[in-house]
């Protein structure tokens, strides 16, 4: 199983995508993830992206992509992988497909976790009183939705228009999410 996750900041990507990941038997790779262990390491691409992360900006799509590359190049992503945070551009998208087609590989899901904005919000300045991310105050908040809607939402037309999107209702608690998820997730891949 290859398969993404997407969802705007705050939607609960992360959290699922544990759950969905360990459903298949495939690491969930998380670009977040990531990107905020080399920060907090201080190596080379830490200190690259660490402002940028800091004000709710994309890391360079060359940067990212090239970190996708490898990552999915281990050998524990050989029988599937799920990407959480990635693709999060058209650029990234373009990349990924080539990517996997020069493999002759394919996706086979794309999960859309859908919450209301106002429940985003609330959940991640939850997230900043508890965890203290660097891009959880409210301004940085504000941006990364922005760039969110701008950049990362209008992509999910290419996965439905390829006949991947799954749609995912967000909201509810995590385990009601989680079983409404695999439900969903089981029901697409198994009428193809
Ligand atoms: P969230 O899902 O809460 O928005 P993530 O943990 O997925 O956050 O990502 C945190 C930050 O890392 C993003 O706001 C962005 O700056 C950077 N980032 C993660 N993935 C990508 C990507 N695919 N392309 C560009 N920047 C990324």
């Amino acid at each position: 199983m290859r398969m993404l996750i997407m969802g705007a900041p705050g939607a609960g990507k992360g959290t699922q995508a544990s759950s969905l990941a360990a459903a298949y038997g495939v690491p969930a790779v998380s670009t977040g993830d990531i990107f905020r262990a080399n920060i907090k390491q201080g190596t080379a691409l830490g200190k690259r992206v660490q402002a940028l992360i800091s004000a709710g900006e994309y890391v360079p799509d060359d940067v990212t992509e090239s970190i996708v590359a490898d990552r999915l190049a281990e050998e524990d992503c050989a029988g599937g992988f799920l990407l959480d945070g990635f693709p999060r551009t058209m650029h990234q998208v373009r990349f990924l497909d080539r990517h996997l087609a020069s493999q002759g590989k394919r996706l086979d899901a794309v999960v859309s976790l859908l919450v209301d904005p106002e429940v985003l919000v609330g959940r991640l300045l939850d997230r900043a009183a508890q965890e203290g991310r660097s891009d959880d105050n409210e301004d940085v908040i504000r941006r990364r939705m922005e760039v969110y809607a701008g950049q990362t939402a209008p992509l999910l037309f290419h996965y439905q228009g390829k006949g991947l999107l799954v749609d995912v209702e967000g909201t509810g608690t995590v385990d009601e999410v989680r079983e409404r998820m695999l439900a969903a997730v089981e029901a697409h891949t198994s009428d193809r």
